[in-house]
C-alpha cells in the first residue's frame, strides 16, 4: 500500500517546484513520543518532558531587549564604520547608520529576547490525517557570517490528539529565524518545538534556503540548500519512501 504516494495533499507537497542542492537523509529518533510501539498506541506512558535537543543558551545579556544593549550595538557599529576606514564626516550618509543598524538588529533578532516564546495555540483533534503547511517564507541571518539566508519552509505532522493553530507553524518559523542562525539548527528547533506542543505521531520540517555567504563571497555560487528533520511515522515506510522518492519538498 502506498499511503503517502496516493495522498494528493502529500504528493502536491513533494512535487513542489523547488530546486535542491543538498539534502539530509530522513532520520528517525529513538524514543519519539508518537512512534507506534509494540502493543499499540496510547498504552504506554508518555516519556517525561525533556530539554530541546537543539536549544542553545541565549547570550548572557539576553539579546537586544535591554536598552543598554541596543546602545552597545550602536557603538559597535560606529566602531566598525571607523575600522573599515570610513568617516561619517566625509560621508554624511553614514551618520545615522549605527542607529539604523541597531534598529535593524532589534527587529531581525527579536527571537533572542529573553522570555519570548511563539504564541501557538493548540486544540484537541480526533483526526489522524496529515496536516501540512507549505512554502512559508522566512529571512534569517547566518550565524557564521552575519549575512542573510532566506527561503521557505514546509511543516507537516500526523496528529495524535492535538493540532496547532493554523498560523502556528509560521510563528514557530519566525521565532527561530529571528536570531543569528544555522539552517540545520533552525530546522531542528521548529521540529522540537512542534513535538513538544502536540506530540504528533510523526513530523517533517523541510527548509530550503539561499545563503548569501555562499553567493556573494567564497565559492560565489547560487544554490538551494535543503535541510530536513523527519521523525516518527513520517520517518518510516510508507511515508519515508514517498519522501525519498521525491527530491523536492
Ligand atoms: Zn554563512
Amino acid at each position: 500500500m502506498d499511503v503517502a504516494g496516493s495522498n494528493p495533499v502529500f504528493r502536491s507537497i513533494l512535487d513542489g517546484p523547488v530546486g535542491v542542492a543538498a539534502r539530509r537523509a530522513p532520520s528517525a529518533r529513538p524514543g519519539f513520543a508518537g512512534c507506534p510501539r509494540p502493543g499499540g498506541r496510547g498504552g504506554a506512558r508518555r516519556p517525561a518532558p525533556r530539554a530541546l535537543a537543539t536549544e542553545v543558551p541565549l547570550p548572557a545579556n539576553g539579546g537586544l531587549a535591554p536598552r543598554g544593549d541596543r546602545a552597545a550595538v550602536e557603538r559597535a557599529i560606529a566602531d566598525l564604520v571607523r575600522a573599515l576606514g570610513l568617516d561619517p564626516a566625509i560621508e554624511p550618509e553614514l551618520a545615522e547608520t549605527p542607529a539604523r543598524v541597531a534598529d535593524l538588529y532589534a527587529e531581525i533578532f527579536s527571537g533572542l529576547e529573553p522570555g519570548t516564546s511563539p504564541e501557538v495555540a493548540t486544540f484537541p483533534h480526533a483526526g489522524e490525517e496529515l496536516v501540512l503547511v507549505r512554502d512559508l517564507p522566512f529571512y534569517s541571518l547566518c550565524v557564521h557570517h552575519f549575512v542573510p539566508f532566506f527561503g521557505r519552509a514546509t511543516v507537516a505532522y500526523l496528529p495524535a490528539g492535538r493540532i496547532i493553530g493554523i498560523s502556528g507553524a509560521a510563528r514557530l518559523l519566525d521565532h527561530y529565524a529571528r536570531r543569528p542562525q544555522l539552517q540545520e539548527r533552525l530546522t531542528g528547533q521548529i521540529a522540537d518545538h512542534l513535538e513538544r506542543l502536540v506530540e504528533p505521531r510523526g513530523l517533517a520540517v523541510i527548509v530550503e534556503a539561499r545563503h548569501l555567504c555562499m553567493e556573494m563571497r567564497g565559492v560565489r555560487k547560487r544554490g538551494a540548500v535543503e535541510t530536513r528533520t523527519i521523525r516518527g511515522a513520517l520517518a518510516a515506510p510508507p511515508w519515508s519512501e514517498a519522501i525519498a522518492r521525491h527530491p523536492r519538498p
